[in-house]
C-alpha cells in the first residue's frame, strides 16, 4: 500500500503516520524529518533549506522532489506513508509520474482535518525529542519527566518553526496550496477525509478502518 497524508501543519500527520506504519508493517516517510536531519550537518543544500524550513516557508519543489525521489527510490519495502509531501498540486504530479515510470499508484490520500484554534494550540504545545524524533504534547500527551523524552531519555525542544508567529505562517502557506492539491485527489478517488480534533486513538481508529476496509 502507498499512502500520503495531506493536512495543516499541527494535524497529527507525522503521529498518524508513525501508528500506521507499525500497524501495517509499512515504511514510514517524513520529508521534514529528512530536511531537519540534513539541517544538522553543514553541506551546501543545508544552508539552502536553512532559507526555507526555520522560517515555515516552503522548500521548492524541484529540491524536494529529488529528496523524496531518492527516498523512495531505495525503498524495497512493499508499502510507505509519506507525511508531509506533497504540499501542493504539482508536487503531487511529480510524484505520480515518478510512481507511474515505476509501474506504481498511490493507493489513498488521507486528509486529517481540524480547526485552525485547535492546530495553532496543539503545534504551540508540540516538543520533540532532540534525539529520537519522539512527538510530545504539553497538554495532551506530556512527558513522564519534564523536557525528557520518555523512550531515550534526550533532551526535548521546541521545534524552531512552532513559535506562534511562524505557525500563522504555516497555516496561511497551506491554506494557498491545500483546494488544488485536495481537488486532484478528488478527481483520482482516493481521497478520504478524517476528523483529526480528537485524541490521538480515536482518529488513527478512524484511520486504521478506511485502510482496513476502503
Ligand atoms: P513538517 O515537518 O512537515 O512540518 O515540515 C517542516 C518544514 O520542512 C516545512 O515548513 C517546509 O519548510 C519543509 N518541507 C517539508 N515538506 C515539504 C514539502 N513537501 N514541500 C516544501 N517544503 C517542505
Amino acid at each position: 500500500m502507498k499512502i500520503v497524508l495531506i493536512g495543516p501543519p499541527g494535524v497529527g500527520k507525522g503521529t498518524q503516520a508513525i501508528l500506521i506504519a507499525e500497524e501495517f508493517g509499512m515504511e514510514h516517510f517524513s520529508t521534514g524529518d529528512i530536511f531537519r536531519e540534513i539541517l544538522k550537518g553543514s553541506s551546501e543544500l543545508s544552508l539552502k533549506l536553512e532559507r526555507y524550513v526555520n522560517k515555515g516557508e516552503l522548500v521548492p519543489d524541484d529540491i524536494v522532489f529529488e529528496t523524496v525521489k531518492e527516498t523512495i527510490s531505495k525503498d524495497e519495502s512493499t508499502g510507505w506513508v509519506l507525511d508531509g509531501y506533497p504540499r501542493n498540486k504539482d508536487q503531487a504530479e511529480l510524484l505520480d509520474s515518478f510512481l507511474k515510470s515505476e509501474n506504481g499508484s498511490l493507493d489513498y490520500a488521507i486528509c486529517l482535518k481540524s480547526n485552525k484554534d485547535v492546530l495553532i494550540e496543539r503545534l504551540s504545545s508540540r516538543r520533540v525529542c532532540s534525539n529520537c524524533g519522539a512527538i510530545y504534547n504539553l497538554q495532551m500527551n506530556p512527558p513522564k519527566e519534564k523536557n525528557t523524552c520518555d523512550e531515550c531519555g534526550e533532551t526535548l525542544i521546541q521545534r524552531k518553526d512552532d513559535v506562534r508567529e511562524t505557525v500563522e505562517k504555516r497555516i496561511l502557506i497551506f491554506l494557498r496550496e491545500f483546494t488544488p492539491l485536495y481537488k486532484y485527489y478528488c478527481d483520482q478517488g482516493i481521497i478520504r477525509e478524517v476528523n483529526s480534533d480528537d485524541s490521538v486513538g480515536e482518529v488513527f481508529g478512524r484511520v486504521k478502518d478506511i485502510l482496513s476496509n476502503g
